[in-house]
C-alpha cells in the first residue's frame, strides 16, 4: 500500500520507532528519542513522535509541578508531560494532542464509548479493546510521517505498562517487523567500590521485554561515563541482540550532542537500513549549537529566576532553555540564579543584572514576586515576565499607583482592587481544569511599543496557560504606576503585554513565550532580556 504524506513525499509504508525502557525511568530515553528523530530529520526524512504515559491521567495538567516537573503546552492547548517539550526542542516541529496519549485519556475515551453503547454488548477489556485503543491512537499521530517515534513511559514491566507493551507488540504484528524498530534504553550503574558496571539489572530488563514478545533491535546503555567494550558483549551474550547494535551512551557536555552521537554510531547504520535512506545527516545545525554551548564567552549577565520550586529544575526547563538559548545566540554567557520567591528581598534583586518571573499557580512565594516586578520598575532592571510574570508587574504597579491592596482574586479572593481577576461568564467555575484559557492565542501589539520592536510585528501568537485576567477597569491606575498595555486580543478584551515605559527593559506576557523558543533559534523575547542586561 502507498501513502502519500501531507508533505507530499510518497513511502511505501509507514515506518514505527518504538523506544521503551528498562532498569529505571528517567535516564533520557525521551532525549533519546528525540534525537533519533533529529538525526532523521537531518537525513530528510518526515518524522513525527509521540510520548505514550501509563499513568492513569487524562493530561499532565493537574500533576505537581514539583514532582512531575513542568507542564508543556500545545499549540491546541494539551497541557502535557515536559517531554514534549525535548521533542520541539529537538524536532522544531508544534506537536499536538496526538502526540501526548496517556492512559487515562484513552480509558476514560474507551469507557464513554462503552456507556454509549459503541462496543455491541461485548465484554470490554484491556486486550484487545484498551490495547486496540492504544495502537489507533498511534496510528492517527503517526499519520503523514514517513517515521513515526513512540516513546512509552516509565519502564518495561511497571503494571499500568503492560498493555502499552502489549498494545506496540500487536502492532509491529500488523504493520509488519520490517517497518518497526525497537529500541530499549537501559541503565547500567558503575559501582564505586568495586570499580566495575553492572549489567545485571540491564540483563533482566531486556529479559522481561522478551517475555512481553518484543526482541529488540537495538539497546541503548546509559551510562555515567564511557563503558569499556565487554558491557556491550556482555549485553548482547545475554539478550541475543548483536553487539553493534549495543550502544553506549555516556553522560555528556549537553543533551544537544546526542544527535552527533547518535549519527556517530553504528544505530545511524541501523536507521539508515530501517528507512533505505543512506544520506549522511546534514548535522550543521547541531554542531554550530553544541559550539556555542561549550564556548566561553567574555561578555556575562546574570540573571535571577524568581521561583517557588527551588528543589526541581524540571519545573522551569523551557524558561532555563529560553534563556540559555538567548545567550548561544548573542555569543553571552548567561548564569542562572535561582532567586527563592519565599524569602527574598532587595539584595537578592540587586544582585543580579535582569530579572525573570515565570508562570505559576497558588499563593506561595507571591509576595516575593511582587516585589521582584517592583523592584524592576523602581531600579530599572530587565524584567521579563512569563503569565504569572505579567500578572505580579500590574499588582506591582496597581500598588505604585497608591491602591495598597492590589491583588490578583487568585491570591486575595476579597479585594476591592483586584486588578487581576477573574472575568465574568468564567467566575464559578474555577474548581476544574476547564476554564483555563490554553493554547494558541493571537495578540496584537501596539505599533512603535517595545513588545512590538522585540518581534518585529504587530500580529503575534503564543500559547497560554492561565485562569485570570488583567482587570482593565483599573487601566489608569496600572498606568500611573508605571506600565502601559501594549498588546490585547484583538477584539480589545484580554491584556496580552505590559510594558514600562522609560525604562530600559520591562516587558511582560500573559503568554508563555519560552515553548517557542528553540536552543538554535531564540525567542525575541528572551533576546531582549539578556540584550538589555548586556
Ligand atoms: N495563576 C495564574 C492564572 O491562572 C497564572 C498562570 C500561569 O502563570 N501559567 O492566571
Amino acid at each position: 500500500m502507498e501513502t502519500t504524506n501531507t508533505h507530499g513525499s510518497k513511502q511505501a509504508k509507514q515506518k514505527y520507532i518504538f523506544v521503551t525502557g528498562g532498569v529505571l525511568s528517567g535516564v533520557g530515553k525521551g532525549i533519546t528519542a528525540a534525537s533519533i528523530g533529529s538525526v532523521l530529520q537531518a537525513k530528510g526524512e518526515y518524522v513525527s513522535i509521540q510520548k505514550c504515559d501509563p499513568y492513569l491521567n487524562v493530561d499532565a495538567g493537574l500533576l505537581n509541578p514539583a514532582e512531575h516537573g513542568e507542564c508543556f503546552v500545545t499549540k491546541d492547548g494539551a497541557e502535557t508531560d515536559l517531554d514534549l517539550g525535548h521533542y520541539e526542542r529537538f524536532l522544531d516541529i508544534e506537536l499536538t494532542q496526538k502526540n501526548a496519549s496517556l492512559a487515562g485519556r484513552i480509558m476514560s475515551e474507551l469507557i464513554a464509548s462503552e456507556r454509549a453503547g459503541n462496543l455491541s454488548g461485548k465484554t470490554v477489556q484491556l486486550v484487545p479493546h484498551f490495547t486496540n485503543a492504544i495502537q489507533q491512537k498511534i496510528v492517527e499521530a503517526a499519520e503523514g510521517s514517513d517515521v513515526h517515534i513512540v516513546e512509552i513511559g516509565g519502564t518495561v514491566g511497571d503494571y499500568e505498562g503492560l498493555a502499552f507493551i502489549e498494545a506496540i507488540r500487536e502492532l509491529g504484528q500488523k504493520v509488519g517487523r520490517e517497518n518497526c524498530l525497537f529500541i530499549h534504553v537501559v541503565y547500567v550503574p558503575f559501582i564505586g567500590t568495586s570499580k566495575e558496571f553492572k549489567t545485571k539489572p540491564a540483563q533482566n530488563a531486556l529479559q522481561d521485554l522478551r517475555s512481553f514478545g518484543i526482541f529488540p533491535d537495538a539497546v541503548v546503555v546509559r551510562t555515567e561515563t564511557p563503558a569499556p567494550e565487554n558491557v556491550a558483549r556482555k549485553i548482547s551474550l545475554l539478550s541475543g541482540v548483536p553487539q553493534d547494535y549495543i550502544v553506549d551512551m555516556p553522560n555528556v557536555d549537553t543533551v544537544y550532542r546526542i544527535p552527533e552521537i547518535i549519527a556517530k554510531s553504528p544505530l545511524h547504520t541501523l536507521l539508515s537500513k530501517f528507512t533505505g535512506n543512506d544520506t549522511e545527516p546534514e548535522l550543521g545545525k547541531w554542531n554550530r549549537l553544541t559550539e556555542a554551548v561549550n564556548a566561553s564567552f567574555d561578555k556575562k549577565v546574570t540573571v535571577g529566576l524568581v521561583a517557588k520550586y527551588m528543589e526541581n529544575e524540571d519545573t522551569y526547563i523551557c524558561v532555563l532553555e529560553a534563556l540559555k538559548a538567548a545567550g548561544w545566540t548573542l555569543g553571552v554567557d548567561v548564569d542562572i540564579k535561582w532567586i527563592n520567591a519565599e524569602k527574598c528581598g532587595d539584595d537578592d534583586f540587586a544582585a543580579v543584572d535582569a530579572l525573570v518571573v515565570p508562570g505559576g499557580f497558588g499563593e506561595r512565594g507571591i509576595e516575593g514576586k511582587i516585589a521582584a516586578a517592583n523592584y524592576a520598575l523602581e531600579h530599572k532592571k530587565p524584567y521579563l515576565g512569563l503569565c504569572l510574570g505579567l500578572q505580579v508587574s500590574v499588582i506591582a504597579a496597581a500598588r505604585r499607583s497608591g491602591l495598597t491592596d492590589a491583588n490578583s482574586t487568585e491570591f486575595n479572593p476579597t479585594t476591592k482592587h483586584d486588578v487581576v481577576y477573574i472575568m465574568e461568564g468564567q467566575a464559578g467555575k474555577e474548581s476544574t481544569g476547564g476554564t483555563l484559557r490554553l493554547g494558541d492565542y493571537l495578540a496584537v501589539l501596539t505599533e512603535g511599543s517595545v513588545a512590538a520592536n522585540t518581534y518585529g510585528t504587530t500580529d503575534i501568537i503564543e500559547r497560554h496557560r492561565h485562569r485570570y485576567e488583567v482587570n482593565q477597569r483599573f487601566k489608569d491606575d496600572i498606568e500611573k504606576g508605571g506600565l502601559v498595555i501594549s498588546g490585547t486580543s484583538p477584539d480589545g478584551k484580554l491584556v496580552e503585554y505590559v510594558e514600562a515605559a522609560d525604562h530600559p527593559y520591562f516587558l511582560a506576557t500573559q503568554a508563555h513565550p519560552e515553548f517557542r523558543s528553540r536552543p538554535y533559534k531564540a525567542h525575541p523575547m528572551f533576546l531582549g532580556l539578556i540584550k538589555s542586561a548586556l
